[in-house]
């Protein structure tokens, strides 16, 4: 089998690491190596940040129609190359086809959809009404690109997040370097390559390598005017100040600890098919899911054993077999990481409900399952109640008075997701209300919209994605002010002109 061994994409070429070195890409299913990545370092995102400045030049006087065109266009060469881009993007990341074709790949098409479509009508030129200008003046205000944009990714949905950060990007006419996470730039590397053809060269540029090498050198590089990150809390607190000398504008989507409030009259059966499905999409590796539920005592049992029951019957598998229900954790270290957390679980003192450990699968002895895990008897105290696991595991919270439950709900430092399950309307939306977080569902999880304005609160995080309203984290205002006073006397009543 042959390994692709991909380069950076610098001013529309192949440019190989200046370190001459590559890193390995591994396949978590099979445990093998599927492809190399160049390991880039400062001189190649000082490269690509000379070939990104200019083309920035030319590209924010861009028609916002020809943008518009030409990221409609992506539509075209991404859907011709839509059964490569989903094979490369499931064998580095382990995620299954299904939930591929499910939800990333449509999202992917959905952006593109929605910053073709929009790009045309958004108002970066407004004339408003003027107001407390003691003359006559007109004022315009025009929304401008802000430069060269570091675009910094985690693992989760390599192709997924290159897409939601680079299209708003370069719509409002910047220039982009798209950093991917070190274990899964397959897809997204081969993507920005298909799009090239579309683009002046530099506007799309992708640089690989390691997060202290590659990430922290656009973070803090004087050429570029910002850095949208998705990532752990840990790297973002660096990227703010990594980024604070050049006063970067920075925005940040990081990880959560999603809060399910389920009250008494909770139907069984859709809260626990919901709510197993918020934890185990993508194994649990989605930075909303939801991983405490705060359970009403009356239904406590009877939840935990219908959760544990659907849990159970997930399966393990190749990420290309459509049973496959269950995927790996993406790399080695992470899933010692999960399974570490299962350990401590049980050293604090929770009862597992269901799994607790590592799930081997005789087909593939290189891989990295986790068996879907359910704690109960969790208190406030534990690592697993506090801290992101991004994986597979929950933990279970019984609770008698709903106040209680919601003040341990927003008892957190995170603010990404939260859900309450009920049947009751009213309820649904006092207790939706009080959860302290970017994105509430009722009675669902995970379900997102292109045209939701998506991001976090408290530690997850600052800034918008997803719809076109993100467009704003890439623009800059400036206003222009013009007077048609004619009296050439008329600024001496302030006493600031010399007569
Ligand atoms: P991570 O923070 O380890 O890495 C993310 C990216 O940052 C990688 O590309 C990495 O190379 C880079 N990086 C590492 N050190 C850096 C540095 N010093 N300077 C600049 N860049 C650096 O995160 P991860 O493990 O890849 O992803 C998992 C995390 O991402 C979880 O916490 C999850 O919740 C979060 N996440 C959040 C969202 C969201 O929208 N809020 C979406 C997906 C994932």
């Amino acid at each position: 089998m042959s390994i692709p061994t991909q380069n950076h994409i610098i001013n529309g070429e192949f440019v190989s690491p200046s370190s001459g070195q590559y890193l390995d890409l591994i396949d978590p299913v099979m445990g093998q190596v599927i492809g190399k990545a160049a390991a880039g370092n400062s001189a190649d995102v000082d490269r690509a940040v000379a070939a990104a400045s200019e083309a920035f030049k030319s590209w924010k006087n861009t028609a916002t129609s020809e943008r518009a065109n030409i990221i409609a266009r992506m539509a075209l060469v991404l859907g011709a190359n839509m059964e490569e881009l989903l094979g490369l993007e499931a064998k580095c990341t382990g995620l299954s086809v299904t939930r591929l074709q499910g939800f990333d790949i449509p999202a992917v098409m959905q952006f593109v959809q929605i910053f073709s479509e929009n790009l045309e009508s958004y108002p970066f030129v407004e004339y408003p009404p003027v107001r407390a200008v003691p003359e006559a003046h007109d004022v315009k205000i025009v929304k401008q690109p802000l430069g060269v944009c570091g675009l910094i990714t985690a693992w989760n949905g390599p192709l997924f997040l290159a897409f939601l950060k680079m299209l708003p990007a370069i719509a409002a006419g910047n220039t982009v370097i798209i950093k991917p996470a070190e274990t899964a730039s397959l897809a997204v590397v081969r993507a920005m390559e298909l799009i090239q053809d579309l683009l002046p060269p530099g506007v799309v540029n992708v640089v690989t390598g390691l997060g202290p090498d590659v990430g922290a050198a656009l973070s803090s590089h004087p050429g570029i005017a910002k850095i949208s990150f998705t990532g752990s809390g840990r790297t973002g607190a660096m990227i703010q100040k990594e980024a604070a000398d050049t006063m970067k504008r920075v925005t940040l989507e990081l990880g959560g600890k999603g809060p399910g409030v389920v009250l008494p009259d909770a139907p069984i059966e859709l809260t626990a098919r919901g709510a197993t499905y918020g934890f185990l999409l993508g194994s649990g590796q989605i930075c909303i899911s939801g991983t405490r539920l705060f359970v009403h005592e009356s239904i406590h049992d009877e939840l935990v054993a219908r959760m544990a029951e659907l849990a159970g019957k997930m399966k393990a598998g190749s990420q290309f077999d459509p049973a496959t229900t269950l995927g790996p954790m993406a790399y080695r270290a992470h899933y010692e990481r999960v399974l570490g957390y299962i350990e401590s679980g049980k050293a604090e003192g929770a009862q597992v409900a269901c799994g607790g450990g590592p799930l081997s699968v005789e087909e593939f002895p290189d891989s990295m399952f986790v068996q879907p895990t359910i704690f109960t008897d969790v208190t406030p105290d534990m690592k697993i109640y506090n801290e992101e696991i991004f994986g597979p595991v929950l933990s279970v919270i019984k609770y008698s008075d709903v106040e209680d439950a919601i003040d341990m709900a927003n008892d957190s430092c995170y603010g990404l997701s939260a859900g309450v399950w009920t049947g009751d309307p009213i309820a649904a939306q006092s207790v939706s209300h009080r959860l302290e977080a970017g994105t509430v569902w009722v009675n669902d999880w995970h379900a997102i919209s292109g045209d939701m304005s998506f991001g976090g609160i408290k530690q997850s995080g600052y800034g918008r994605e997803i719809n076109i309203a993100s467009m704003e984290g890439y623009l800059e205002t400036k206003n222009y002010v013009t007077s048609f006073e004619t009296d050439p006397n008329a600024k001496a009543m302030y006493g600031l002109v010399h007569r």
